[in-house]
C-alpha cells in the first residue's frame, strides 16, 4: 500500500514537470542522488525530478511506453540493469564521453546501460577470531576449515545470485554447484536477514566470516547501534581464484521514450565528470567507476583491491543459471 502510495504520488509528480527537466525513476533512495542532482542543476540551470519507484519499475516503463514521462532510469545490481534492458524500454546511447570514462566491462557494449559506481561483494571477517590472509579466495568459502563459521543473506538475492553467476563465468557450472554445497554446509545458521544482520551476528559471536557489500561497513558506522557491529570486523577483499574481486553496480539506462533527450545525454556524462563521480560515490562510500576520482576517507581506509574483469554482461548470462543451481542445492533450507 505504502509503495502503491509513493508511486502515485511520484507519477504525479513527473506528469506536473516542465518539459525542459530531466525526469529520472530511481529504485535508489532519493537522499544518495539528490546531491549529485543539485550539482548538475547549478552548473546548467536544468531541473531534475526525481521519482522513487521502490518496486515494478519493469512494469512501469512497459505500461507507459512511448509516453513514458521519464528520460532515465537509475537502479542498483546488474539482474536489474539487465532487467529492464531486456524488457524493450531502454534505447541505446552512444557517447564518446560516457565510452571513454567507464570502463568496458562495467557497460553494456550497445550503450544501453552504464555504471556510475560500483560496489564489492566482500567478506566482512571478526578482528578476533579471523587471523591476517586466512580468507584469500571465494572458492576458499568452501573449505570444510569454515565449518560452522559462515553466515550469509539468502543465496537468492540478487546480491549472492551476482556472485554465483561470476563464479559460473570463472569456474564452470559444476564447480560452482559443489562451492554453493560447500558453502552450505559450512554455514553457522540458514540465511536470514540482509548483509548488515550477518555482521551484527558475528559481532554476537555466531559466525566469523560473511559476505556482504562494502558500502554497508559505512552505513553501520553512521548508525549508532550498528557501531559496534562494523567495529567487531573488517573487511577482507576475497578474489576468485584466476580472477578479482567479484564487484556490482549501481547504474544509469535512458528510456527509449525519453521526452527529453539532449538534456537527459548531457545528465549521464555530467555524471562520469570527476567532480559528480566523487559526490555520488561518496554519499554511499561506493567506488567512482572514473579513473582517478577520489574515494571517500572511509572508502580509502578499506585498502585497494582488484576488482574482477569478467564482464557483467557475462555475469547477467548466468544468472538463470545460478539461481537454478542455488534452489537446487537448497541453499536457504
Ligand atoms: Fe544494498
Amino acid at each position: 500500500m505504502r509503495n502503491l502510495l509513493l508511486s502515485s504520488l511520484a507519477l504525479a509528480t513527473l506528469a506536473g514537470a516542465a518539459n525542459a527537466d530531466v525526469n529520472i525513476y530511481t529504485t535508489r533512495q532519493p537522499e544518495l542522488i539528490q546531491p549529485v542532482m543539485d550539482a548538475f542543476t547549478a552548473e546548467t540551470g536544468i531541473k531534475v525530478n526525481l521519482a522513487f519507484v521502490s518496486e515494478g519499475i519493469v512494469e512501469r516503463l512497459k505500461a507507459e511506453g512511448r509516453r513514458s514521462p521519464a528520460d532515465l532510469v537509475m537502479t542498483v545490481d546488474i539482474a536489474n540493469l539487465q532487467q529492464i534492458v531486456d524488457a524493450g524500454v531502454i534505447q541505446p546511447v552512444h557517447s564518446e564521453v560516457l565510452d571513454s570514462a567507464i570502463p568496458a566491462e562495467l557497460r553494456s557494449p550497445e550503450g544501453l546501460w552504464f555504471a556510475l559506481t560500483t560496489r564489492a561483494r566482500i567478506v566482512y571477517a571478526s578482528k578476533d577470531r579471523v587471523a591476517d590472509g586466512e580468507v584469500t579466495t571465494y572458492e576458499d568459502l568452501a573449505d570444510p576449515k569454515w565449518q560452522g563459521r559462515i553466515c550469509t543473506r539468502s543465496g537468492l538475492h540478487d546480491y549472492n545470485l551476482a556472485l554465483v553467476a561470476a563464479l559460473i563465468a570463472h569456474d564452470g557450472e559444476e564447480a560452482a554447484r559443489t562451492w554453493a554445497e560447500g558453502v552450505k554446509a559450512n554455514l553457522a545458521r540458514k540465511p536470514e536477514g540482509n548483509d548488515r544482520s550477518q555482521v551484527k551476528a558475528i559481532w554476537a559471536g555466531e559466525c566469523d566470516i560473511s559476505l556482504g557489500n562494502t558500502y554497508y561497513m559505512g552505513e553501520m558506522l553512521a548508525d549508532p547501534e550498528q557501531m559496534a557491529w562494523a567495529d567487531s570486523v573488517r573487511i577482507v577483499f576475497p578474489t576468485f581464484a584466476d580472477g578479482g574481486t567479484h564487484v556490482n553496480v549501481s547504474g544509469v539506462a535512458m528510456t527509449e521514450a525519453a521526452p527529453n533527450h539532449d538534456d537527459a545525454l548531457r545528465l549521464m556524462e555530467f555524471l562520469v565528470s570527476p567532480a559528480a563521480q566523487a559526490i555520488y560515490a561518496q554519499v554511499n562510500n561506493e567506488y567512482p567507476v572514473v579513473a582517478g576520482a577520489p574515494l571517500s576517507d572511509l572508502v580509502q581506509s578499506w585498502g585497494s583491491f582488484t576488482p574482477d574483469t569478467i564482464d557483467l554482461t557475462t555475469v547477467a548470462g548466468h544468472r538463470a543459471d545460478a539461481l537454478r543451481i542455488m534452489e537446487e542445492v537448497n541453499f536457504d533450507g
